[in-house]
Order: C-alpha cells, then structure tokens, then sequence
C-alpha cells in the first residue's frame, strides 16, 4: 500500500455518466415483428419458447441486422456451444447496436474462436475433481452436482462450454443416471450442501427434477439444496405455478441465479423472481464480469441495486475464467476491485457481492477485493474506510 492517505483524495464516489438511464423496460413483451402474432398463451408457454428457439443466422437476422462478426461467428459455433437464444431474450436485443449487453451474451463473434495460449478448455479443474459421473467435489462439505448439459440460452462466456450445449445427450437411462452420485453422496455423511447446477437445472421437465430432489432429499445429512440456474432471466415463463408448489415441498432450497445487467431485470424476470420468493426460496445472484458488458461501476451498482428491489441478493461477482474463447470478455482483475470499491460503504451492504476467483487448476473460489488493513503489528491494526480516512484498533 503506497501512500494510503492519497486515497481521500480520489473519487470514490460514482459519478453518474450523462448518458440517460434507459426507460424501465415497457419492451418485456413481444415487441419484435415477427413475434406481434404470436399467441399471448405460446408466449407464456415455455415449451413454445424452447421450441421457437433462434439457432441460426437466417432466423436471427429477421430480427438484428448482423455485422460481420457476428456472421462468422455464428457459422464457427455450429456444433460447439451452437446458438440459442429464446423469442423472450431475443426480444430484449437492441436491433441497432451490435454493443447491446444482452446481444453480446447470446449472439456469438468470431473473436470466440482466436484462442489465448493461457486459456484453458476446463479451467477450474471440474473433471479432475470428479469422483462419480456428474458430480464435483471440491470442497469438504459441499459438492456440485451437473445435472444437465443444457440451457434455455447459450451464454457465449459460458465456462463449461466444454460440456454444455445442443448435442444429443449420451446413452444414459436418465432414471439411473445419478446413482453413483446419489451413492457418493451418501457415502460421505460430511456432505451437507448439494448445489445443483448444469447446463441449467430448471430446463428439465419437473418431474425429471423432482426425482432427483427426492433422492437428494432422502439423504439424512444432506441439510440443504441449492439450484444454480440462469432460467428466471432467459426463460421465465419456466417458472410456473406447478413448478414452485413442486419445489416447496423439498424446502429448504436455496437458488442462485446468473444475472449480468440492469436490462435483463424486466417486469416479466420480476414476477418470476416474485414466485420463487412467495416459494419461500431465498435468492442470491451470481454475476461474471464481462468486459462491456457491466465492467463500468455506474451499471454495475444499478445492477445490484435492481436486484434487492426484486428481492435477489448480490453473492457473487466472478472474474471471467480463463477458459477457451473468452479472451474478448476478460477485464483486468483491478476493474473488479474497483467496482466493490464503488460499492462497500457508499451503498448498502446487501447490495454488495463477493468479488472472486476461482483458482485456475482447481483451487477453489478465492475472495478478491479493496484492501482495508493498511498495517497490522502486534496488537494494532491500522485501518482504512470506504472514504480512505484512517483509522487504528488496538486489540
Ligand atoms: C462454487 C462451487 C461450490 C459452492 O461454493 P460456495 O462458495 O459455497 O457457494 C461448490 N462446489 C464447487 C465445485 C463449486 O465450484
């Protein structure tokens, strides 16, 4: 730490940019041409909207206007984390700025296929750290449990891209297909915490999820469940009535869910988000920090302060894993410790999430952020606040 007291001189305050706030969006419906026909009951089935999927250049380009870029990527992602984008995220695509965050996202490039020589096809480890098929243990008293390779939308920053996408699934009986995980988890009576990711679990019908909660549910030790899940936001229609009475009956089940921008928080994300909360689901977010996208803290903070209104609370923030194709996305790590310096103390301390790495090789997520101790001997920390005002406690 150089000359800490420099710090009261910076601006820690966000300075709000003249560009004008986009209007709340009035654009959550059907606002696209080829969508005005549409049924309002197709709309709001979400089979329909898996069904009438954008998977190709000619369909998304009765919509967008797509630059070069674009085009090429899209022909190169054939058959390797293909496109995918529902009628209901393609309907919050700005047709005329190929710099729109919910494009970026969905819309591949062809900079996705220029390969950084540090960039790695499963960075964190996963495979390494499996001990039965679809399962990730990691840590002593949690595990990862991917119960899919599929998404409603395929992000283009996706870090299991080394899994996910359209393929055909393998030969496996989906009835049996977790029983050596199922049995490892039972095996391990340490194991309280069963975190349910993919792919996106919510894109199995519910009754294939609910066989998969039961048997979770009837381990003894197992004291929660979690859902990783990015549905709400791509696919909301998804979250039925059926769906949540189902879910209430494995409570406690706790749910984190991928959000990247103000935008993708419309009305209809809301009511989603207000019956899993009425459920009885506690909601947290995760986030990776994608270079364009919401790396300015301006967008961030309206992020996260977006989030608590519909009652998500910020829990993670990742720095972009070093995996295959996403060198595009990556921001230096400072950026990310800037924004949780904009945000710690000038706003309100549920609004603020853990800034992490997970440790490239399989190390685990690892908390990154300002540092607030600015010396420390026996007995006496010297100290910092958000402001950069001194300050020492003596133990
Ligand atoms: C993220 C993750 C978890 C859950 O970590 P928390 O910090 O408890 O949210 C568990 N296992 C693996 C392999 C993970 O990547």
């Amino acid at each position: 730490m150089s000359n800490p007291v420099s710090l009261e001189n910076q601006k820690t305050q966000i300075e709000t940019p003249a560009i004008p706030r986009p209007p709340r969006r009035s654009r959550d419906y059907q606002q696209i041409a080829i969508y005005k026909d549409v049924n309002p009951l197709d709309w709001e089935d979400w089979h329909w909207q898996l069904k009438h999927r954008i998977c190709s250049k000619e369909e998304l380009s009765q919509i967008i206007r797509l630059t070069p870029e674009e085009e090429k990527g899209i022909d190169k992602a054939k058959g390797r984390l293909a496109m995918a984008i529902t009628p209901y995220w393609a309907n919050l695509i700005d047709a005329d700025d190929p710099d729109c965050p919910i494009r970026r996202q969905s819309v591949p490039v062809g900079a996705e296929f220029s390969i950084a020589p540090h960039e790695m096809a499963d960075p964190c480890a996963e495979d390494r750290d499996s001990p039965a098929a679809h399962l990730v243990h990691r840590y002593p008293d949690r595990v990862l449990l991917l119960a899919t390779e599929h998404c409603a939308m395929y992000c283009r920053h996706c870090t299991r891209r080394r899994l996910v996408g359209e393929h055909e699934d393998k030969e496996e009986n989906p009835l049996t297909k977790f029983d050596a995980a199922i049995e490892y988890i039972k095996a391990n009576r340490k194991i309280r915490d069963v975190l349910i990711s993919g792919g996106d679990p919510l894109i199995l019908e519910d009754e294939a999820l609910e066989n998969l909660l039961q048997k979770i549910r009837d381990i003894s030790h197992v004291e929660f469940l979690r859902i990783g899940t990015r549905i709400p936001v791509t696919l909301p229609q998804r979250i039925t009535e059926k769906l949540t009475d189902m879910l209430k009956k494995y409570s406690p089940i706790w749910m984190s869910i991928h959000f990247n921008h103000p935008k993708e928080i419309t009305k209809r994300c809301k009511s989603a988000c207000d019956m899993l909360a009425e459920s009885g689901i506690p909601l947290g977010s995760q986030s990776v920090l994608l270079k364009g996208v919401n790396d300015r803290p301006y967008v961030f903070k309206r992020l996260v302060h977006d989030l608590l209104q519909i009652r998500v609370r910020p829990y993670y923030i990742y720095q972009c894993d070093p995996v295959r194709g996403t060198q595009h996305f990556r921001t230096p790590v400072a950026t990310g410790i800037n924004i949780i310096e904009k945000l710690r103390g000038h706003t309100s301390g549920y609004a603020v999430p853990t800034y992490v790495i997970d440790g490239p090789g399989g190390g685990g997520k690892i908390p990154i952020g300002p540092n607030y101790i600015l010396s420390q001997a026996k007995g006496k920390y010297v100290l910092r606040n958000y402001k950069g005002k001194i300050y020492t406690y003596l133990e």
